[in-house]
């Protein structure tokens, strides 16, 4: 007899990695771009534990950071969110996040990792690198302002990276940070609960005592 597609199409999972402090609408559209491309069943966003590429800068607690991104999700059914590296300890590496994603769910799974063109370009210098491409396809998503002309993508294998152009959105999280600290407004760059989210904690005053200073 007929089998339907869909029992037996592996599950198509977007993972999108980022320290999102705060999320804001370029994240939200580079998910919903790459999900509509790749024919994606559901993104998960994961907020990093200890981004230890940001050493020296001041990161706002994981847990503010995480329903941050609860709130800006909340709306769409295909959007969750996963504690997988703020429950974990240490730094976080992109190996980990993908290898806890596939304990979590179990077989049947295609993981799409998206992260910016320009993190993609450095790849190998991350930890685990050699295993990365066995955990998941690649999805560098290129942003406004980062020009990937002199970027060498040689090495990666082609097979298992994709760049993918998505809509100009000038948006990053250190602009949003910088705004709230000298007083301009966040509505419009960030979902609606987020600018109230931000307010209610005190995020990114100029003495918000409530962050983790990396060394
Ligand atoms: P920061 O300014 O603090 O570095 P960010 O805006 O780059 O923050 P991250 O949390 O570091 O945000 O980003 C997570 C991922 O989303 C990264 O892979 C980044 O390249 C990508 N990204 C961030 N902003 C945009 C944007 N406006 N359009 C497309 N991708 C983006
Ligand atoms: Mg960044």
């Amino acid at each position: 007899g007929l089998v339907r597609a869909n029992t037996w199409r592996r599950y198509r999972l977007g993972v999108m990695g980022g320290t999102f402090d705060p999320i804001h609408h370029g994240h939200l559209v580079a998910a919903s771009e790459v999900a509509a491309r790749f024919d994606l069943d559901e993104v998960v966003f994961v907020p990093t534990g200890v981004p230890w590429q940001k050493a020296g800068r001041r990161v706002s607690k994981g847990e503010d950071r995480y329903l941050m991104t609860v709130v800006a999700t909340a709306s769409n059914p295909r959007f969750t969110v996963s504690r997988v590296d703020i429950d974990r300890k240490g730094n976080t590496y992109t190996v980990d996040t993908l290898k806890d994603i596939r304990r979590e769910r179990g077989g049947n799974l295609d993981l799409y990792f998206i992260t910016g063109a320009d993190a993609l370009a450095s790849i190998l210098t991350w930890r685990g690198a050699s295993e990365l491409f066995d955990l998941a396809h690649f999805v560098g998503v290129t942003r406004p302002g980062v020009n990937l002309g002199q970027r060498d993508f040689s090495h990666l294998p082609s097979d298992k990276v994709t760049f993918l152009e998505v809509p100009a959105l000038a948006i990053s999280s250190t602009e949003c940070r910088n705004r709230v600290a000298e007083g301009l407004p966040l509505w419009y760059l960030v979902p609606d609960g987020v600018v109230q989210y931000v307010a209610k904690r005190g995020l990114y005053d100029a003495n918000d005592g409530d962050v983790l200073v990396l060394d």
